[in-house]
């Protein structure tokens, strides 16, 4: 497992790419985020072990040493390893024998000083080399992050003389998203940029040289409470001088929008600096520690509930498990099976959020109309969001379009589920009614080259079937009827 972590490590890429400074101010600070969270380490464990033994290799069963082992880290453990043996499989299947490698050391110090780092496994198989990463986080982590190209190059630069490969895949496996995120660049434009970006902003990085640049990256960064750049880039806000909102136009709102979850992260992670600073006897001019509300609670639980049933009084609540704690009690995979149809995501409350958000635009008054995607990238719910009713396609063309599937969530043992679109003039179906050639189903997801492929290949049809590998992938899935006249 990872355990050093070099100034300029590539877990750390992201941040030190777009702001080079960063990195020797950081020094100054103390880390006081955890690099590598417990329980990660664990479910990374588990996954060499799962893999190794798939493998037919001899492994030790980590587990004995395990703090929060879960249902939940096992199966988000399994998947991995099903699809790293899916990915050997399909090379087997092709008639090359893989070359596959387990936590593999990686060195990338002919283009980053002293950067080493460790690849969960990496994959070599005809034109291909594949470099797989599990992350046990709920944070997003796209297959083109820094830190995945890095490890690429390591490989590379480790493999590149031994085996005769022209393509590097990167691939995120992330259970608690349900995805799996993959991309592809060839060899040379990823060494294309090793010289050209890599190599020459990890020098600056290193020499202190570069620039201070602000966005995501920096609430990863040990310097984000004491940062000018920072902190300046949050009070450009004040030039609204906290105007009502009925003074500002619709363009500043949008820019005060995109600027404040920012501002407020930055600005609980300045006050929460202050309190520890204050408790170790620092004084802020106006400022005081005092002590907080507090509930009250019981000192001694066992001897309350013995005296509140000695009165005669059940002391206790009997409540189902919330669902996650279900979930974890049971685990994904009998959670999906045993509560099949028990479960349900009632429509939530209308967020703002920026456009890069990857849900699906709400339906509102002006858009209703318009959006009638599916988004199946989460294996969840899938009954509840294909069901969805276009009401307002209804009012307008007095048609309605409506999908229904056959299974509401895909597991190990419900594999694929048909979703089969229904038309409604009214309350009546007249499906039956219009020729299935006028049935188009679009797929929407990273790769527009296979997108073009499958959609292509589900025109005139009322019915499709989606396997667990189709709502693994970024993807949406849409049904149009097209006009008659095109016909
Ligand atoms: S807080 Fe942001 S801008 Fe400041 S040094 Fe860190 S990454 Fe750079």
């Amino acid at each position: 497992m990872p355990n050093q972590h070099a100034l300029l490590s590539p877990s750390s890429s992201e941040r030190w790419l777009h702001c080079p400074k960063s990195v020797r101010l950081s020094e100054q600070f103390e880390d006081t985020t955890s690099v590598y969270a417990s329980e990660g380490t664990e479910a990374h464990a588990l996954c060499e072990h799962l893999v190794l033994t798939a493998l037919g290799r001899h492994s030790t069963d980590p587990r004995s040493w395990f703090k929060q082992y879960s249902q939940e880290m096992q199966e988000a453990a399994e998947g991995y390893t099903a699809y790293i043996m899916e990915t050997v499989a399909a090379l087997r299947q092709d008639g090359v024998e893989p070359s596959v490698f387990v936590e593999q050391r990686l060195d990338m110090r002919s283009y980053v000083k002293d950067c080493f780092g460790t690849s969960d496994c990496v994959i070599i198989g005809g034109d291909t080399i594949v470099i797989c990463d599990f992350k046990f986080g709920k944070l997003p982590v796209p297959a083109t992050s820094p830190q995945l190209r890095i490890y690429a190059l390591g490989a590379c630069e480790l493999f590149g003389n031994l085996y005769d490969f022209t393509r590097v895949r990167t691939v995120i496996y992330q259970p608690r998203l349900t995805t799996v995120d993959e991309a592809e660049i060839t060899r040379d434009e990823l060494y294309a940029w090793a010289n050209d970006i890599l190599a020459p902003t990890a020098k600056l990085a290193y020499d202190d040289e570069g620039e201070f640049a602000c966005g995501d990256w920096c609430r990863f960064c040990r310097a984000r409470n004491h940062c000018r750049a920072l902190a300046d880039h949050q009070m450009e806000l004040a030039q609204y001088d906290f105007k009502l909102p009925p003074t500002l136009d619709d363009d500043e709102i949008a820019e005060i929008l995109s600027r404040v979850d920012d501002l407020i992260s930055w600005a609980g992670s300045i006050k929460e600096y202050a309190l520890q600073a204050a408790l170790k006897g620092v004084r802020f001019d106006g400022w005081k520690v005092v002590e907080g509300r507090a509930n009250r609670r019981y000192v001694n639980e066992e001897a309350v509930a013995e005296r509140v049933t000695a009165s005669g009084k059940d002391p206790f609540e009997h409540k189902l498990l919330g669902i996650t704690a279900m979930e974890k009690l049971l685990g994904k995979k009998s959670f999906a099976e045993l509560l099949d149809g028990l479960v349900e995501r009632p429509e939530g409350k209308p967020v703002l959020v920026p456009v890069s958000d990857k849900r699906p635009e709400m339906h509102t008054a002006k858009n209703d109309f318009a959006d009638k995607t599916l988004d199946l990238t989460s294996n969840e719910g899938i009954n509840q969001r294909v069901s969805k009713v276009y009401t307002d396609m209804d009012t307008l063309l007095g048609y309605r379009l409506e999908i229904v599937s056959t299974s509401d969530i895909l597991s190990d043992s419900i594999t694929s589920t048909a979703l089969t679109v229904r038309v409604w003039h009214g309350s009546q179906n007249v499906t039956d009614t219009i020729d299935a050639s006028r049935f188009r189903w679009l797929r929407t997801s990273s790769d527009a080259a296979a997108d073009e492929l499958w959609n292509a290949a589900h025109i005139g049809m009322k019915a499709i079937t989606l396997t667990v590998r189709d709502v693994q992938y970024s993807a949406t899935y849409n049904c149009e009827l097209t006009d008659e006249q095109e016909e």
